[in-house]
């Protein structure tokens, strides 16, 4: 896992990145680094090993531009380091690219490929970046060119990519498969991030993408093309979500915040899912769903396992409903044997949790209905699964 941004058309861009990186920092931090470009020929690159707070430190006043990228890693290939951290850079210094997510079959491409091009990192990434910029070199543009490279990648691959050309400075490349993306309409301006509270001081209007959709985005204009180069129209959808609900306030820690937060939490859900007289208030078809399924399996990762081996317990002794509890991961290459009766529940704070989402999609090709328990409305998880309900937690940040 790792965040993602980019934004073009604000004279501001420097600060929106490294402030939206600081919200995705939850993602991700080993390293980071932002490409900003002024759009009247200079650009500016800037990595750093550490958290966000060491980037910030090494940006000088003269970074400033109108369209730029940024990432904070969470490395798979590649130790931690200034030379692995994103942006990476094309041979000829011409294309900029951050990515979240592995390329599966990056050792073969190289191999194919790239036989003479000196790499400047051990990342899986920096070989699409490359590859990029061999095939423009070629003759080809730059949307033919990283579409070209989208091509190549093999199936098991995952990612979210941001492109920045230096010859077309104003327009960010993008591409999504499996990890989180979303487009963010400003005013006058266009943002891309991995997660929407990244965005919230700049926008409330997000545009979700498809896997396998390539867009090319620009200040005035967001132009969406499916895997064939078929123009896509999407309305955006609005996030009520208050961006101070995402700072850290007075706290030291958000973790020491969102620790206090609990309770208030908890009042809401009642509030939320409780009347007055001690019944529920939850949508009558997804009670008669799980009342008819003959078993349940929650589906989740990390913590949010850990909190489904607590429903188990609860489903089992106080509604008798026999409760497997998986990790995403796991369930993903290895799915157990399914009662006649299955419905999924995914737990997932995020909404975006990439193991969850791949079993989703096959709990989806099999026809089983789901729940997903949330934070975000209108997350991957939210949207794809049947039925949602939202845990009003506010944005959570912290990792332990
Ligand atoms: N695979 C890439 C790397 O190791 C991206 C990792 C990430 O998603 O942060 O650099």
């Amino acid at each position: 896992m790792c965040g993602i941004v980019g934004v073009t058309g604000n004279e501001n861009a420097t600060d929106i990145l490294l402030d939206g990186l600081q919200q995705l920092e939850y993602r991700g931090y080993d390293s980071a680094g932002i490409y900003v470009n002024d759009q009247q020929g200079d650009g500016f690159l800037v990595k750093e090993k550490g958290r966000i707070a060491d980037l910030r430190a090494l940006v000088g006043p003269e970074v400033k531009g109108s369209t730029g990228i940024g990432h904070t890693r969470w490395a798979t290939h590649g130790v931690p380091s200034v030379k692995n951290a994103h942006p990476h850079v094309s041979a000829d210094g011409r294309f900029f690219l951050v990515h979240n997510g592995v390329i599966g079959n990056f050792s073969q491409l190289r191999d194919e490929y790239l036989a003479d091009v000196e790499l400047k990192s051990d990342t899986d990434t920096e070989i699409i970046v490359q590859l990029i910029g061999k095939f423009a070199d070629e003759g080809m543009d730059t949307l033919a060119a990283f579409r070209k490279v989208l091509g190549l990648v093999d199936e098991s691959s995952s990612y979210a990519f941001l492109l920045m050309d230096k010859e077309q400075p104003s327009k960010l490349f993008v591409a999504k498969n499996k990890s989180p993306l979303l487009l963010g309409v400003g005013d006058g301006f266009n943002v891309v991030c991995s997660d929407a509270t990244a965005m919230l001081e700049q926008t409330h209007d997000f545009i979700e993408l498809m896997d396998g959709e390539v867009v090319v985005v620009e200040p005035d204009k967001i132009q969406i093309m499916d895997p064939a180069g078929n123009a896509v129209e999407r309305e955006p959808f609005h996030i009520d979500m208050d961006p101070q609900a995402a700072k850290k306030g007075a706290y030291p820690y958000y973790m020491l915040k969102e620790i206090d937060e609990q309770p208030g939490v908890m009042r809401t859900l009642i509030q939320e899912y409780f009347n007055e007289d001690g019944t529920v208030k939850i949508d009558q078809e997804l009670l008669d769903a799980l009342s008819k399924s003959d078993r349940l399996y929650i589906v989740a990762a990390g913590t949010s396992y850990h909190a489904g081996l607590v429903g188990k317990e609860l489903f089992e002794k106080l509604a008798h409903i026999p409760t497997e509890v998986h990790v995403a991961s796991e369930f993903a290459y290895n799915p157990p044997l399914l009662s006649e009766k299955p419905f999924f529940i995914f737990l997932t704070q995020s909404g975006e949790t990439a193991d969850s989402r791949q079993v989703l999609t096959q709990v989806n090709e099999w026809g089983y209905p789901s729940l997903t328990i949330t934070n975000v409305a209108n997350s991957t998880l939210s949207r794809e699964a049947t039925y949602t309900l939202l845990l009003h937690a506010g944005p959570e940040i912290a990792v332990a």
